[in-house]
């Protein structure tokens, strides 16, 4: 009853073509549209019934080439500015394929697949400075990191006790920035803590968490006996790309003994970047970072990291024993500490390799080149916004994000058209109460002439 191919000679053909189609999308990520709205006959396809009986592979695979690959969300394309999204390598795609094919299982035990995972762990420890104490590991997404790190505080206060009590009568409360991602709010309803547990601190004229508002909060909190136990800053808001002053927060953390994280999703790896490190100075302090591979380092979807200074805390958040997951000194269960224990999952696939073949393939110093850039193109699309009288830059870009909105048209609508004329792709946001176009310079293949693209675009649609 194998699955495997009954004739491997043609299989591998249908193997090569399906890999040419792969690399046709990724090489033609330039041409035509950003985004294309799909069909009516299209969406219906994907409301076959249950097929009880299997069709040949190669067909399954024109159906994927017509239907799925023309109509993505678009941010391979090089004028996709919306949101914060990577735009993905052939080398990334490659190592996701490969990792499949070995259909390793990275929750523990000892094989070279969990040694890929270790060696991620300790580039990104020397990437941040962080030391050999330190623990990582590879997650889905910094939702997903922030809410482990949330919870490895948790438990580093409350003790190891809580994890069979829960929190008790503790009365924890926490702080980030008005600006911080909504992640943050639902790690701390995921975790029971409850998002009113959570103070969002205003921020300041450049977008940053307030200092003086956040000493004032803690006060207040434990004037009414409550327990401050985490600081969580930003260090690239998804609104504006605005970071948080690390250093200073880090000061805080350490007077008021509070575990200090931060939410770099895209902004922590600045420090891939020797001219763009500087600012977020501090970063390397944190007691935890949560981060995604899956933005500004181009690995594909999904990929992302949590670094925990304290490894024995982060292991003691997770770890557990049972019968059937018995550690051995010699053969397949060796291997301990396994990467079950420093997370929620048991069984977890090898994402590790493509964040491994992205960084052994390019390089610390060609990753960095690509967020210097980008940061130079936000420079240059503020400069021309600027020039444009029709146009008002509403924040100086800090990173890779400039928002922008045009005089008199309504500039969520604008939005809206320019991602349905398929020509650019920014995305809308709302500062200071008033839509504004926000565009997100991540993709490695964005030059200048699609950062004018955007604003020729902005121009030619405003027009009554
Ligand atoms: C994108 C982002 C997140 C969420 O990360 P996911 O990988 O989408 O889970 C959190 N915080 C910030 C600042 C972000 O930009």
């Amino acid at each position: 009853m194998s699955l495997d191919p009954d004739d491997p000679t043609s299989f591998r053909a249908h193997a090569h073509a399906a890999l040419d189609v792969m690399l046709d999308g990724i090489e033609q990520a330039t041409a035509g549209p950003v985004w294309r709205p799909m069909p009516d006959r299209v969406r219906a396809s994907f409301d076959a019934p249950l097929p009880l009986a299997g069709r040949p592979f190669d067909e399954v695979v024109a159906d994927y080439a017509a239907c799925v690959a023309p109509f993505t969300l678009g941010n391979r394309h090089p004028r996709f500015f919306g949101w914060v999204h990577g735009g993905g390598t052939a080398v990334g795609a490659l190592a996701e394929m490969l990792a499949a094919g070995l259909d390793a299982n990275l929750g523990g035990r000892d094989h070279a697949p969990v040694e890929i995972e270790r060696q991620v762990v300790r580039w990104m420890r020397a990437l941040f400075r962080f030391p050999d104490e330190a623990s990582g590991i590879v997650v889905t997404g910094t939702s997903m990191a922030n809410f482990m790190a949330l919870l490895v505080a948790k438990t580093k206060h409350l003790g190891n006790g809580t994890r069979r009590v829960g929190i008790g009568q503790a009365r924890l409360v926490g702080y980030t920035s008005a600006a911080a991602h909504n992640c943050v709010e639902r790690a701390f309803e995921l975790s029971g803590l409850g998002s009113n547990a959570l103070r969002r601190i205003p921020t300041d004229a450049a977008h940053r968490l307030d200092r003086a508002a956040l000493e004032l909060a803690i006060a207040n909190d434990r004037e009414a006996g409550l327990t401050p136990f985490i600081l969580i800053g930003t260090a690239g808001t998804v609104d504006v790309g605005a970071i948080d002053e690390l250093d200073a927060l880090a000061d805080v953390a350490a007077r008021e003994g509070l575990w200090f994280h931060v939410d770099g999703a895209f902004g922590a790896l600045s420090v891939l970047s020797p001219e763009i490190a500087p600012r977020v100075r501090g970063i390397e302090r944190a007691d935890s970072i949560a981060f995604d591979f899956h933005k500004w380092m181009q690995v594909p979807y999904d990929a992302a990291f949590l670094l925990v200074r304290d490894g024995d805390a982060h292991r003691a958040a997770f770890a557990s024993e049972a019968q059937y997951l018995t550690r051995a000194t010699r053969g397949l269960a060796a291997g301990a500490p396994w990467f079950t224990d420093f997370g929620p999952e048991l069984s977890r696939g090898f994402r590790a390799l493509k964040v491994w073949f992205t960084i052994a393939t390019f390089g610390i110093e060609r990753l960095g080149e690509v967020v210097a850039e980008t940061c130079r193109l936000a420079t240059l699309l503020a400069d021309r916004v600027r020039q444009e009288p029709s146009l008002e830059l509403l924040c100086e870009p800090q990173l890779n994000i400039v928002c922008f909105r045009h005089r008199e048209a309504d500039s969520a609508e604008l939005v809206i058209a320019l991602q349905e004329s398929g020509l650019v792709a920014p995305s809308s946001t709302r500062l200071g109460g008033a839509p504004a176009i926000r565009a997100a310079i991540v993709n490695h293949r964005t030059t200048q002439r699609d950062v004018d693209a955007l604003v020729d675009a902005v121009l030619a649609l405003a027009k009554p």
